[in-house]
């Protein structure tokens, strides 16, 4: 499988030059099974660019997933391209119990007069699709979920396929129990052997203590869950809204520091709004 990232700012859009590298775009992910399946988790202002390639790609379908709709995670859907073409189909899927249903939760942020155009006036095809039990089989990718550490609760995802794992958890609280929320156990058996991990890494470790609370992790406590859980990379996400590239560099050393000790390391990386891996 193919992952690539369009977004991986939390909270709200930056721009400048001091954001470069890192990017200024929120929460979007591209998933491409090895038939070139398309699923793509949340909509954050990423998927605008996203939408610009598959347009140029003459995509016409995918599966559209969330982990929540906090704004950062659909702020891009209205300028998502393939909404307004009648010959796109989308099969769209929240995490049922764990947020409500994802297709009203959308029509009341794409609704005048919020946004002209009605969530449920758009020309695409977009059907709502639910869960069938705890698997979602989009191709030949497994998709399994487990419940956000968040306020206002979300699902975090494991994507298989071939014998390889992502596991995406962003927006989770790792040292907060939040309702709905799970025990960094859980999270741990979650991620086992991931080939590659994202997690949310909003905070540094001093940061922390006054933000507690608010729904986001510390870098220390990602490394902690990848090191549990033997992932073989850590990617670092949902960078604040404050931290500049250097900023985020500089929390990429010390994650790795942490991350050494006895035992095999996870490598560990930061992603851009330009990251891809191949899985
Ligand atoms: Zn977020
Ligand atoms: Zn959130």
């Amino acid at each position: 499988m193919k992952v690539c990232c369009w977004g991986a700012r939390g909270s709200v859009p930056v721009s400048g030059p001091e954001f470069d590298c890192y990017g200024g775009d929120t929460t979007c992910i591209e998933i491409r099974s090895r038939n070139d399946a398309l699923l793509v988790i949340d909509a954050g202002t990423g998927i605008r660019r996203l939408g610009c390639a598959l347009v140029e790609q003459g995509r016409l379908d995918l599966t559209l997933l969330f982990t929540h709709t906090h704004w950062d995670h659909v702020l891009g859907l209205p300028f998502f391209k393939l909404l307004y073409n009648p010959r796109v189909r989308i099969d769209l899927y929240g995490s049922p119990g764990l947020q409500g249903d994802i297709g009203k939760l959308l029509a009341r942020v794409m609704a005048p007069p919020l946004f002209p155009v009605p969530f449920g006036s758009l020309p695409a095809r977009i059907k709502g699709c639910v869960w069938q039990g705890e698997t979602l089989q989009v191709d030949t990718l497994r998709v399994t979920r487990i419940a956000l550490s968040h306020p206002n609760l979300g699902a975090g995802y494991r994507v298989e396929e071939d014998g390889k794992s992502f596991v995406f958890l962003t927006d989770n609280e790792l040292s907060q129990h939040h309702r709905g929320g799970r025990s960094f156990e859980e999270y741990a058996a979650f991620c086992r052997g991931a080939d590659l991990l994202v997690h949310d890494a909003e905070y540094l470790p001093e940061e922390y203590p006054s933000r507690r609370g608010w729904g986001h992790s510390h870098f220390g406590d990602a490394a902690r869950l990848a090191r549990a859980a033997g992932v073989r990379t850590l990617g670092l996400f949902h960078h604040n809204q404050e931290r500049i590239d250097a900023d985020v560099d500089g929390l990429v050393l010390r994650c790795r520091e942490m991350l050494t000790g006895p035992g095999p390391a996870p490598e560990c990386l930061a992603l851009t709004q330009n990251s891809s891996f191949d899985l």
